[in-house]
C-alpha cells in the first residue's frame, strides 16, 4: 500500500514501501510494459503550510519495442521522484503540486508515483541512440547494412 495516515507523521517522517501493478492503464498507453511489479518506496514529510513531500525511488524493469526498428529492448526505471502534495487551494492549478482533499488525514501516493513514471517514460525506446530503423520501402533492417533500394535506388 502506498498511502500513509497523516497520523503516524507525528514525529513530521513517515517511511512507506510498496509496488504499483505492472498492468496498470497508464502504462500500456506507453507501448511498453513492466515486467513486473514496480518496486516504490519513500519517505513523507511534512513540508509546512499543509504541504508534504515525499522523497521516493522507483525501481523497475520494461519491456518495449525500438521504435525504429522494433527490436525488443528492455529499459530499467531506477529513478528518485520527489512528489509535492497540498490542500492549499492556490496551488491546485500548479501542475507540479498533487492535489490534497482538505478533509483527509491520508496521503496516497499511487498515483502520482504513476504519472511521474510515465512522464519519465514518454520517450519512445530506442534499441540504441543511432538506430537506423527499417527500410520504409522493403522492411529490411538497416543496422544490418543497406538494403537493396538504397543501392538501385540511389538516382532517385
Ligand atoms: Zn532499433
Ligand atoms: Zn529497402
Amino acid at each position: 500500500m502506498l498511502r500513509l495516515n497523516l497520523r503516524e507523521l507525528r514525529g513530521g517522517l513517515a517511511s512507506m514501501a510498496g509496488t504499483l501493478d505492472p498492468a496498470d492503464p497508464l502504462f500500456l498507453g506507453l507501448g511498453l510494459h513492466f515486467r513486473e511489479p514496480v518496486q516504490v518506496e519513500g519517505v513523507l514529510q511534512e513540508a509546512g503550510d499543509g504541504g508534504y513531500l515525499w522523497r521516493g525511488h522507483v525501481h523497475g524493469s520494461l519491456s518495449g519495442e525500438c521504435r525504429r526498428c522494433l527490436t525488443g529492448v528492455t529499459l530499467a526505471v531506477d529513478d528518485d521522484v520527489d512528489v509535492f502534495f497540498s490542500a492549499d487551494p492556490e496551488l491546485a492549478e500548479d501542475p507540479s503540486v498533487y492535489p490534497l482533499a482538505p478533509e483527509s488525514d491520508e496521503v496516497d501516493v499511487t498515483s502520482a508515483v504513476r504519472e511521474e513514471i510515465a512522464l519519465r517514460l514518454s520517450v519512445f525506446p530506442l534499441c540504441r541512440p543511432d538506430c537506423k530503423g527499417l527500410c520504409a520501402n522493403c522492411g529490411a533492417d538497416l543496422n544490418a547494412g543497406p538494403c537493396p533500394c538504397a543501392v538501385s535506388g540511389s538516382t532517385n
